[in-house]
């Protein structure tokens, strides 16, 4: 039986460092444990809050449920072809090490994705993308038990219905499955995306073949290190807000008002905007409201050095929001979840 405890102080386990209380805290490193945690939740008709590394939550106050901490470990290879290799990895595993076993396995894709915080279990969650490469691309299946029934489904690429930042898990089935484990479909030779400006710069003066994985994986860690705090320094979830689509005709007047607007064309009809651009344009780089900041280095991401509650980072986000739709007519989404 794992340990459930009350009245726990999450602020470790929040990238963010809120300091808010679970009513209960429980860490499961097993399926049978994961069972008997949502067995206990059912009984005392406790909400739920799934964590992994905390590093794409908000807690805006204490949270009056149980929240159940995926430990699991465990990494295995389930088939084999002359290209691909298919890892098996269990959700309480280190995204990070991941990749570097991923590297030091010989097995290919997950380069790009270096040094983003958090389990790999959370990683389907909103298909966690970078540099060009989103992990919809490497996921062949996924296990996930049903948080009613408990009983165990697996999920096609297909049907998790990725998209940008977004995922089956934040829409149709939101709060209805534990992922317990993720299985990669890798690729046994190099296969480099270095279509990401930045990365593709950091490579300009060197022959594609002669450069590997893991000098791809050492290059966006660098480029990362140079622009995103470190949340064990600075506590932040990284982005606050997703880049927002828009369409081409509210583009075309945004263009027409502000030149230097940086923007991604993702359709015939549709654009992305940066939305460090807006908010930096906005005026919001360096502010800090009620304790809570936004980073100068990269206006997108909010930073909490006080660690002060999260009420007080969402009413700054609000702020923010309010003065992006007045400024440019655009909404800004939250890129984390916020809890309770
Ligand atoms: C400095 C920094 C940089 C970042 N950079 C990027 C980036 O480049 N690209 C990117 O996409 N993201 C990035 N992120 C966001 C974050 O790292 C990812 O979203 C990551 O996948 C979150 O993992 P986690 O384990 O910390 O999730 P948590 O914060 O613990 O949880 C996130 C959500 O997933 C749910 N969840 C967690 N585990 C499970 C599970 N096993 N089953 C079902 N639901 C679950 C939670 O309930 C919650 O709703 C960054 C964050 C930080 C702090």
């Amino acid at each position: 039986m794992p340990l459930f405890l009350p009245q726990f102080n999450l602020q470790k386990f929040n990238t963010l460092a809120v300091p808010a209380l679970a009513q209960y805290f429980v860490s499961v490193k097993s399926d049978d444990e994961l069972r008997e945690a949502l067995a206990f939740a059912r009984t005392e008709n406790l909400p739920l809050l799934l964590l992994g590394g905390g590093s794409n939550i908000v807690l805006r106050d204490d949270f009056p449920g149980l929240v159940v901490h995926i430990k699991s470990q465990g990494r295995e290879v389930v088939a084999e072809n002359d290209d691909y290799v298919w890892l098996k990895v269990a959700a309480g595993e280190n995204w990070h090490q991941l990749v570097e076993y991923s590297l030091d396995n010989a097995l290919y894709g997950l380069e790009n994705l270096s040094l983003i915080p958090g389990s790999v279990g959370a990683a389907p969650i909103q298909n966690i993308g970078a540099y060009g490469v989103e992990i919809k691309e490497l996921v062949a299946e996924l296990s996930a038990l049903n948080i009613r029934s408990g009983l165990s489904v697996t999920f096609t690429n297909e049907s998790c219905r990725f998209a940008y930042r977004d995922s089956i898990f934040k829409q149709a089935l939101k709060d209805q499955y534990v992922i317990t484990s993720v299985t990669f479909r890798l690729h046994k030779q190099p296969n480099l995306n270095l279509t990401y400006p930045a990365l593709g710069a950091a490579f300009a003066d060197i022959v594609e073949a002669e450069i590997t994985p893991q000098q791809v994986s050492a290059a966006v860690i660098r480029i990362r290190q140079s622009k995103l705090p470190d949340p064990a320094i600075i506590p932040n979830v990284g982005s606050f807000f997703k880049n927002p689509v828009i369409a081409h005709t509210q583009f075309n007047n945004l263009k027409a008002r502000h030149p230097d607007i940086v923007a991604y064309p993702v359709s015939e009809n549709q654009i992305k905007l940066a939305a460090g651009w807006l908010i930096d344009k906005a005026g919001w780089r360096g502010k800090e409201v009620g304790g809570a900041v936004v980073h100068a280095q990269q206006a997108l991401v909010l930073t909490n050095p006080l660690k002060v509650s999260g009420a007080a980072v969402l009413e700054l986000a609000e702020l923010i929001k309010q003065s992006v739709l007045e400024q440019f007519s655009v909404i800004l989404e939250m890129e984390p979840r916020t809890y309770p």
